[in-house]
């Protein structure tokens, strides 16, 4: 939990494994391992013999996979999995992947992390030449294109196919002879592949999950690049050279797992520094640190350690609570947070606490806890945040895509003080995010995607471009400092003039 207790979620985890006796319940440890990524649903399609047997179904794994035997029939030695958080309007179980596409040349499996920008023109040119979807997943629109392309192998197919979608992906594709795993030209999303003793191979969206079933991580997977694994090993190919990282910082920030490393960088740490960078350029005069479990967990301890304060557990979390998303009012929302978080009376009594959050979402809930732990006696309430505000939308397999469910959009930091009652607010700055987490990647920023805070997007926009920008009213647009890609794309049109604060 948090980014503001979970007003934003991740859109997808992914695991697959070849070349073991008992590929479909190793799959099934190596999605619990990735379900903080995905809780609306899960499905593992296993591969036996070439023909392909699939399990899908609403809800936790836990409970799609309850009964023994569905991890039983799914035989064979090779599987790929999938776990999905739903967006709005997409939660039936049509959308749930894997997805099984059976050919009259034989059985292929895909699922998929990310998001497409160019999908809904995409899907509509499909459907206009008379493709037939069965979800309204983005999915499917890769093996529409594979299976349409003239190319003559198999592989040239999927490389045309893969320089045709952008945006956000990590492919995960099964076909009877190999498992595949494809990134996108800035590798938003994390993919890492690992090896096990018997010599079987996997693929995950983090190395948590290698690490569940005891494989030795070989490399993360890196832009344009193409995995194939089969009986024969593993080789690595690519579909463009037109590759620029920009790794999505909120991994970092929030959505993966303290004990993964992406690109050799540990979670855990970068969280830590960006808690010490914190302390560094935001102290305050306070006798404890608190942090909102569990994400910020690992930035309060690099506060606490870098300002000299003990580090206490003023909240505590509800382990066992339904989660509050799927609460359709802000008034349900906001009573959710007292199920989820309780402010423990005995430590913060009196005392002059400094939370550490990682973002500020919404802004509702980070006033609930502010009220909480004043309600708990807390004598002041400073709230520190280990990431810059996010004022823009995502369109790389996030589900914030507009800007009025942000209110660092509309608010100035003070606004955002004044609107949660707390009696300071500073959040981490956009050169102290970068330079704690460390990449050090020769590419903007490090290699990280920062879009959410400084609306510099690594990539076209395409289908949401139109409706971002006027979404935009000119009065935000005067108060949105940055926006370096579209200045420079605009150049010469209306946008030109967007008015820097
Ligand atoms: S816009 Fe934000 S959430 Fe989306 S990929 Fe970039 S940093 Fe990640």
């Amino acid at each position: 939990m948090s980014a503001e207790l979970e007003d934003i979620h991740e859109e997808c985890g992914i695991f697959g494994v070849w070349g073991h006796p008992d590929a479909a319940r190793l799959t099934y440890f190596g999605l619990h391992a990735l379900q903080h990524r995905g809780q609306e649903g899960a499905g593992i399609v296993s591969n036996d013999d070439g023909h392909l047997l699939g399990h899908r179904g609403k809800g936790l794994l836990t409970q799609v996979f309850s009964d023994e035997r569905e991890i039983q029939r799914l035989k064979g030695s090779h599987a790929i999995g999938h776990v999905r958080y739903a967006t709005a309007g997409s939660g039936g179980s049509d959308n749930i992947q894997p997805f099984i596409f059976r050919f009259h040349d034989g059985d292929m499996a895909l699922c998929h992390n990310g998001n497409l920008t160019n999908c809904i023109s995409l899907r509509r040119k499909l459907e206009d030449e008379g493709a037939i979807f069965h979800s309204n997943s983005d999915t499917e629109v890769l093996m529409h294109l594979i299976r349409r392309s003239s190319k003559p192998t198999f592989m040239d197919k999927l490389k045309e196919a893969l320089n045709t979608v952008h945006g956000g992906f990590a492919y995960l594709i099964m076909t009877e002879h190999a498992m595949i795993g494809a990134l996108d030209p800035n590798g938003f999303r994390p993919l890492s592949l690992g090896k096990m003793t018997n010599g079987a191979y996997v693929l995950a969206s983090e190395t948590c999950a290698l690490d569940t079933v005891g494989a030795e991580l070989v490399r993360d997977i890196r832009p344009g690049e193409i995995v194939v694994v089969d009986d024969s090993g593993y080789h690595i190919d690519r579909y463009t050279d037109q590759t620029q990282l920009a790794i999505c910082s909120m991994e970092f920030i929030y959505f993966a797992r303290p004990d993964s490393n992406i690109y050799g960088v540990n979670v855990h740490s970068a969280r830590k520094r960006m808690g010490a960078r914190l302390a560094q350029e935001s102290p305050v005069d306070a006798d404890m640190v608190i942090a909102v479990p569990n994400s910020s967990l690992s930035a309060a301890s690099g506060y606490s350690e870098e300002a000299g304060l003990p580090n206490e557990m003023g909240l505590i979390k509800n382990q066992y609570v339904a989660r509050t998303f799927i609460q359709p009012t802000q008034e349900l929302r906001e009573q959710g947070v007292r199920m989820k978080l309780s402010a423990v009376r005995g430590v913060v009594k009196g005392k002059r606490v400094v939370v550490i959050d990682d973002s500020i979402v919404r802004g509702t809930t980070s006033k609930r806890i502010v009220q909480m732990l004043k309600e708990a006696g807390a004598a002041e309430v400073h709230m520190r945040i280990s990431s810059p505000p996010l004022k823009y939308p995502c369109f790389y397999g996030i589900d914030i895509s507009t800007t009025k469910e942000l209110i660092a959009a509309e608010k100035s930091v003070d606004e955002i003080r004044d609107y949660i009652g707390a009696d300071s607010l500073a959040f981490l700055s956009l050169d102290g995010l970068v330079e704690s987490i460390g990449l050090g990647a020769d590419a903007p920023y490090g290699g990280l995607c920062v879009a959410y805070f400084n609306g510099d997007y690594p990539t076209a926009l395409d289908d949401y471009e139109a409706d971002f920008l006027k979404s935009l009213a000119p009065e935000d647009r005067v108060r949105l400092p940055e926006f370096a890609l579209y200045k420079s794309k605009y150049e010469g049109n209306e946008y030109q003039a967007l008015p820097q604060a």
